[in-house]
């Protein structure tokens, strides 16, 4: 097959437009290396990891990496490393459970009244940390029992059967890979449902291939209202005019948007890159929703962080930065989200210390006594 050169590819009146985009995508080393300079080492272990892991990457997306450096963010999140292909401790295919909950094919039922639903495996981008890496990268492995096309019928008898149910995530994979026909379905089939209040789109597509959020998927995301979206920014460097326009296009449809980041090393684990990523987020009116800890997923594990960094991040921001900027920090178990921030109120002996973002402290008997303590106190570092 002839491979179209970078310019080739850059240059053509079609780069806006989101399928050309995925049949354009890059999915073979010499493609590859028309973006990136690759090693010898880094073209092996792209063969060796090809038996068991996808990859996939858009035009647009590996137009955002530095061609000489293979630590780049952008290459770390899209290329396959060595380190997939090692077994850490205590690594799972599923460490949250998503299985355990797994209600039908798709509905996954782990919080009383709201569900995910698993639409498909596919995505335009296989992001190395995929905590689903299992469902969508794995070449021969998947969540579903039953295939990908098989029907929905038995996924949206569950939620009506569960009047519980008020708040339905579409994620999966991405379901953006689906045609605007086919999200319409599901969505209109979910607002059949009256106790359905409100549907949430779990996609990165804002992030890998923002071509895709069209005028026309907006027009039709607001006939069934309220729909919220989230997204996956990890680095400042994602966000782009492409990025925040597509943004933009959600916005003014009605959608809000927030987003959700994965706290991964080498990649965004540090307070200047986790501020400009928080600050440029509210600049293109996103806001941040969770910070993930990494989860031991397998294929994932080299990404991870220790809690007390992430702590240390979160501190150094909660109070610096507006605090619209400020997404709770949290670790995903089988026993549902659980918040990892340090708190700012203690007790001791029968008194509460009230710790400020700037380090000082205060002693009060109880939250009323405030106001009576509210004298200066000197400032230290
Ligand atoms: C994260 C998650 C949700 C949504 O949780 P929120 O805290 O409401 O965003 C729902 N179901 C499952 C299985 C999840 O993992
Ligand atoms: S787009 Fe989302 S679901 Fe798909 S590989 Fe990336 S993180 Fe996983």
């Amino acid at each position: 097959m002839n491979i179209l050169s970078r310019n080739e590819i850059c240059e053509s009146d079609r780069w806006s437009d989101w399928h050309w985009q995925l049949s354009n995508s890059i999915r073979k080393i010499e493609e590859l290396e028309q973006w990136v300079d690759l090693t010898e080492d880094e073209r092996k272990v792209i063969k060796d990891s090809e038996n068991r892991f996808r990859w996939q990457i858009t035009p647009y997306y590996a137009a955002l990496m530095d061609k000489h450096d293979s630590n780049c963010p952008i290459r770390l999140q899209a290329i396959p490393s060595r380190q997939e292909l090692m077994t850490h401790a205590n690594s799972d295919v599923d460490p949250v459970g998503d299985m355990q909950y797994r209600k039908t094919n798709r509905v996954v039922h782990k919080y009383h009244d709201r569900v995910i639903m698993l639409v498909t495996q596919n995505c335009p981008v296989y992001c190395r940390h995929c905590t689903r890496k299992f469902h969508t990268t794995e070449k021969q492995q998947s969540y579903f029992a039953e295939g990908e096309g098989s029907s929905y019928d038995a996924d949206f008898e569950y939620i009506a059967a569960h009047p519980e149910i008020r708040d339905v995530l579409l994620t999966g994979g991405d379901p953006l890979t689906y045609n605007d026909r086919r999200i319409e379905q599901i969505l209109a089939r979910l607002r059949d449902i009256p106790h359905v209040e409100i549907i949430r789109i779990g996609s990165r597509y804002p992030v890998l291939l923002p071509q895709r959020i069209t005028d026309d998927f907006c027009a039709m995301l607001e006939r069934y209202h309220p729909v919220w979206f989230s997204t996956h920014f990890n680095h400042p460097s994602e966000i782009t005019a492409e990025a925040a326009a597509a943004c933009d296009r959600l916005l003014r449809a009605g959608v809000p948007v927030q987003n959700q980041t994965v706290l991964l090393k080498g990649i965004n684990d540090d307070v200047e890159t986790m501020r400009a990523l928080l600050c440029r987020l509210l600049e293109i009116r996103v806001k941040p929703y969770y910070l993930y800890h990494c989860d031991n997923v397998s294929g994932v594990s080299h990404f991870m962080t220790d809690i007390e960094r992430g702590n240390a991040i979160m501190e150094a921001l909660t109070g610096h930065i507006s605090g619209y900027a400020i997404p709770r920090y949290i670790v995903t178990t089988k026993l549902g989200k659980i918040p990892l921030e340090k708190s700012y109120v203690t007790q001791k002996d029968g008194k509460i210390i009230l710790r400020s973002h700037t380090g000082q402290t205060m002693t009060i008997n109880a939250l009323d006594d405030v106001a009576l303590q509210a004298e200066v106190l000197p400032q230290h570092d």
